[in-house]
């Protein structure tokens, strides 16, 4: 499938209308924005949860297998041409120390399938997973240095996050960070120095109303080597549920879904904000079906995912422990 992402600067996409107020939502956005990286980690000396992390896996391959029927595993495709799990996150919470960022659940679904949620608790699925991040400001750098290096290739410097909320059967997540370790620029390659990200990363606010039909939407996303891509289209339906959508629910997903027409985007924008013209979000992007039609998980779906877990609430000492 084609790169259906628009890239900032390109040209004018397929819809026809006037792109200047969407290019401005999606650059408005662009410092909210993560790269949310996933890697399994080594479990080693862990050998009670490594057994049990093999026996979900087994499970939840044959179930997937099963359930497809010869159907290609759409979450499959989220490693596709970088041999790491990504996703777009983006900051929901924030006070002086630290970043909380939203992203979706399905960075790990070799850990559920349906009838299998909840397998693990947070500390367990933090013991299994590394999650990294960074932020857009140190993609800049990392673009724009001197090298002669491919842009792919390049390192970044990413800090470590864990994860405090999730919801595998919504596909919502919430990774903490202190935000002092979110590096700037880093030359300790070459003997330079490594100098930390000082610029801002706004909380993206959710609107209180869900879109109307037809209003435009844009999402912006960070899918692998393309950070600030931006995807458009216009909202069909707020609510649909999974099964209204496809009869391949082999994940057991509860949530309900925004069918965004048009809004055909890459793997790697899963867990992207989709911002309405007032650059708050409306949705978080899950996926493609159809290959031309996007859904993201509904804006209610996720408020109430934030309130059940206290995202958005901060402990009076939460500063004094970061
Ligand atoms: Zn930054």
């Amino acid at each position: 499938m084609a790169h259906h992402g628009q890239d900032l600067g390109g040209a004018p996409g397929p819809l026809g209308f006037d792109r200047e107020e969407e290019r401005l939502v999606a650059m408005a956005a662009l410092p909210s924005l993560f790269c949310v990286l996933v890697n399994p980690k080594d479990l080693t000396g862990n050998e009670d949860l490594d057994t049990r992390y093999q026996e979900v896996a087994d499970k939840v391959r044959k179930d997937d297998k099963r359930s497809c029927r010869g159907i290609k595993n759409l979450d499959a495709a989220i490693t596709a041409n970088t041999g790491e799990r990504q996703a777009t996150g983006f900051v929901v919470a924030a006070n002086d120390t630290t970043l909380r960022v939203l992203t979706c659940a399905h960075v790990i679904d070799d850990i559920f399938t349906v009838d299998n949620h909840n397998q693990f608790n947070l500390e367990e699925v933090n013991a299994l997973f590394r999650f990294d991040v960074h932020c857009y400001h140190h993609e800049v750098n990392v673009r724009t240095r001197l090298i002669n290096q491919k842009i792919s290739e390049r390192l970044r410097f990413p800090t470590q996050t864990r994860v405090i909320a999730l919801d595998t059967q919504k596909d919502l997540m919430v990774l903490e960070f202190d935000v002092g370790y979110l590096c700037d620029r880093d030359e300790t390659d070459v003997g330079g120095a490594r100098t930390w990200c000082e610029a801002m990363h706004p909380v993206i606010h959710r609107a209180d109303a869900d879109p109307s039909k037809m209003q435009k939407m844009v999402l912006a996303g960070w899918p692998p080597q393309r950070a600030g891509s931006c995807a458009i289209g216009q909202v069909s339906f707020c609510h649909w549920t999974y099964d209204a959508i496809t009869a391949v629910n082999f994940k057991g997903y509860t949530m309900r879904l925004l069918e965004i027409p048009g809004m055909v985007a890459d793997n790697g924008f899963s867990g992207a904000p989709v911002l309405n013209g007032a650059g708050q979000y409306v949705g978080v992007f899950h996926g493609v079906f159809n290959l031309s039609t996007g859904y993201a998980i509904c804006s209610q779906d996720v408020r109430d995912f934030l309130q059940e877990h206290n995202v958005l609430v901060w402990e009076p000492n939460d500063a004094e422990e970061a």
